[in-house]
């Protein structure tokens, strides 16, 4: 079943449970977009006059405007997305602290610098750091978190003084439309505004903004990377994963299968950061998938209240998880719970595949869906070593007793986030970065200050410290005896290190 039906000039949205018809939007062209583009610049010169401290007050308006929304947004997330209500909710109330975080911190995190001055040609300057918001930034999102993804980006750069034209992903458009009502409704400057479609309207967003933020799949990134550089423009992607959990044999079991289940299953596997696949250590895996196949089969699926896993947004998703499943089977791989398309609507049933290796789609293609895939392996250098045996490098969790053995496996891991005994626990760390290596991403999004400055130019500025005279010494005319002085005292400064070094060899030699 297809969620979202396309036609030159409307997209319809269907509710991958059922199949329902929740809405329908414009496929805006190119001419569009640039319309939009030109509106929201034209206003973001005074928004961004108007100072971290007046832009804060629109945004908490905002916030609390959204929570205010909460159930009228939620019940809309879970018609366009097939979420069971406790995963939809957790996009309508958690996501706000986005925009709370960055509200109470642009003040600070915009003022200008001070830097401390290194090397002899810049001690007589006062040097400084300003930073002066991208005009545009464009904000293209993926289906999996509508909401979630756009406030965590939108935020930041409203709060650097960018204008944000949004493309929400074709297959769920309507919730992050709504979120953008929402800041019209409050009266705030016209600095927000979003465009639907699929990749042609993305492209053109790429086009008209000044700073690309873009989620989504790394083919897709890679796209969207190699526009931005023939345009010479900054760009950020947040893009696909395989993210390995690691549990070794001094694990507290309990809670690691309590973990794994959820990290793999939360949002029905559709999850940048997921748990997409599991490496255990020898001597507990069989008691390990003994737990895990009895809590995943104990689960409900569906969207009914009560339910724990939802549907999947696109039948696409749904055929990906299915050939990897079969594709493993087919192989030797075992299925011990699941491993079925359900009966209607885009579901598939909460999955565990044991018997797997790295022969199998299962353990090296993003699968994205409500799968688990366990591996054996003999002990901790093995699990590092396939967990590491991947193109994608987004987040991992580590499992054991032993914090500071879990610190040692974490800095060996090739990945942008580690979580120890929990999963996504990143996520909403703002003070932390989020970012993807390898083929998971170029950049990153939040950590604090930095999350803000990404939507900035950083201009340096030197003034003099003191009273200065009509002519420095290296400026014109040049003489030998001014060049010679100037040769002195740039040697000098230059070469204190080798100084300093050459009177402890003296030192030594004595
Ligand atoms: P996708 O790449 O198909 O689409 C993402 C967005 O890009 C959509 O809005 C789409 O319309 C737009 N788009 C398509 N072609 C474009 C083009 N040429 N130029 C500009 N925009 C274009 O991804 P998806 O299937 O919607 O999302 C799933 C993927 O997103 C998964 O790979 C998942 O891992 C990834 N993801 C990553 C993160 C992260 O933070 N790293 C978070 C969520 C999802």
């Amino acid at each position: 079943m297809t969620t979202t039906t396309t036609s030159n000039s409307a997209l319809e949205v269907r509710n991958p449970s059922d199949g329902q018809l929740v809405g329908t939007v414009s496929v805006d062209d190119r001419d569009a977009v640039n319309r939009r583009a030109t509106q929201l610049r034209l206003a973001q010169r005074a928004w961004a006059e108007a100072g971290p401290r007046q832009r804060s007050k629109w945004l908490r308006l905002w916030r609390d405007w959204i929570l205010t929304h909460s159930d009228e947004l939620t019940d809309l997330l879970q018609a366009e997305t097939g979420k069971v209500r406790p995963d939809a909710l957790v996009e309508t109330t958690a996501s706000c602290e986005f925009i709370t975080y960055y509200a109470d911190h642009a003040e600070e995190f915009l003022a200008d610098e001070r830097v401390k001055t290194a090397g002899l040609l810049s001690l007589p300057k006062r040097l400084s750091k300003t930073y002066q918001p991208y005009p545009l930034v464009g904000l293209i999102t993926p289906w999996n978190f509508p909401i979630t993804l756009f406030l965590m980006d939108a935020a930041p750069a409203l709060a650097a003084g960018c204008a944000v034209l949004a493309k929400p992903s074709e297959e769920t458009p309507l919730t992050c439309a709504r979120v953008i009502d929402g800041w019209r409704e409050i009266g705030a400057p016209p600095v927000l505004a979003h465009v639907t479609g699929a990749g042609d309207t993305g492209a053109a967003v790429v086009d008209a903004a000044d700073f690309v933020q873009f989620t989504g799949s790394t083919a897709t990134g890679r796209q969207v990377a190699l526009r931005c550089a023939e345009q010479l423009k900054p760009v950020s992607l947040e893009l696909g994963g395989k993210d390995p959990a690691i549990v070794l044999e001094d694990a507290d079991l309990a809670r690691a299968v309590e973990g794994v289940a959820w990290g793999g299953l939360f949002n029905a596997g559709q999850v940048c950061i997921s748990v997409e696949r599991v490496y255990v250590v020898a001597a507990v895996y069989e008691e390990f998938v003994a737990r895990l196949t009895q809590r995943v089969q104990s689960l409900t699926q569906g969207a009914d209240a009560g339910n724990d896993v939802g549907a999947m947004v696109t039948a696409r998703q749904v055929d990906i998880a299915d050939r990897h499943v079969s594709e493993a089977v087919a192989a030797g791989a075992k299925v011990v719970a699941g491993g079925k398309r359900g009966a209607a609507g885009n579901y598939y049933t909460p999955t565990v595949l044991v018997d797997v290796d790295h022969t199998m789609s299962c353990m090296t293609e993003e699968t994205f869906g409500p799968t688990i895939p366990v591996m054996c392996v003999a002990d901790e250098e093995e699990a590092i070593r396939l967990a590491n045996d991947s193109t994608y490098g987004l987040s991992a969790t580590v499992w054991t007793r032993d914090r500071a053995r879990a610190r040692r496996v974490a800095r060996r891991l090739e990945v942008g986030a580690v979580n120890i005994n929990d999963v996504f626990s990143n996520l909403f760390a703002m003070t932390l970065p989020h970012s993807g290596w390898k083929a998971s991403g170029m950049g990153a999004r939040l950590g604090g200050a930095d999350g803000l400055h990404k939507y900035c130019r950083v201009r340096a500025v030197t003034e003099p410290r003191l009273p200065v005279r009509a002519r420095e010494l290296t400026w014109y005319p040049y003489s030998a005896w001014r060049t010679a002085i100037a040769a002195k005292m740039l040697r000098a400064a230059a070469g204190r290190g080798l100084s300093q070094r050459l009177g402890q060899n003296k030192e030594h030699r004595r």
